[in-house]
């Protein structure tokens, strides 16, 4: 089902060295309505559970005790056609091969600490959304 809606964090980085408000500024400049948002923290149980889909990758180790390093901003977005642009805003995992002005390009350091989250199906969409969001903290 297509749902117009996506899931993001703000990852430990990016809270890190400051860039909470660029971030969302270039989110909702890129015409995405903030259904949602909330800063907190990962356990790194959470964090586990989170990329579980990751379970098995050489990374997930380094994965799961970055996004529990520090806090990081979780919301729901929506907007037409919100995964696939919402992808390309951020840009490629990799920030060296991200393409120029977008979010990653712009904040992310490396492919571990890569500023942002964004989902990659409408179905993982839900799921994440729901895994932060209760029903009465949406808009
Ligand atoms: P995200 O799910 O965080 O939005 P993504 O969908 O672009 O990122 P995934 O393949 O889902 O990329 O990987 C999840 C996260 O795992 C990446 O954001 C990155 O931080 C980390 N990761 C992925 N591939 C590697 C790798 N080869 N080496 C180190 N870390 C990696
Ligand atoms: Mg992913």
């Amino acid at each position: 089902m297509q749902t117009n809606r996506t899931f993001t964090m703000i990852k430990p980085d990016a809270v890190a060295n400051g860039h909470i408000g660029a971030i969302i500024d270039q989110i909702t400049k890129a015409g995405f309505k903030i259904v949602a948002m909330k800063y907190t923290s990962l356990s790194s149980e959470m964090a586990g559970q989170f990329y579980d889909i990751h379970r098995e990758r050489p990374f997930f180790k380094d994965l799961v005790s970055f996004m529990s390093s520090g806090p990081i901003v979780a919301a729901i977005l929506e907007k037409d056609n919100a995964i696939e642009d919402f992808r390309k805003l951020i840009g490629a995992t990799d920030p060296q091969k991200a393409e120029v002005g977008t979010i990653r390009q712009k904040f992310a350091k490396s492919i571990d600490a890569n500023a942002v989250h964004g989902s990659d199906s409408d179905e993982n969409a839900q799921i994440e959304g729901n895994f932060f969001f209760s029903a009465f903290e949406r808009a």
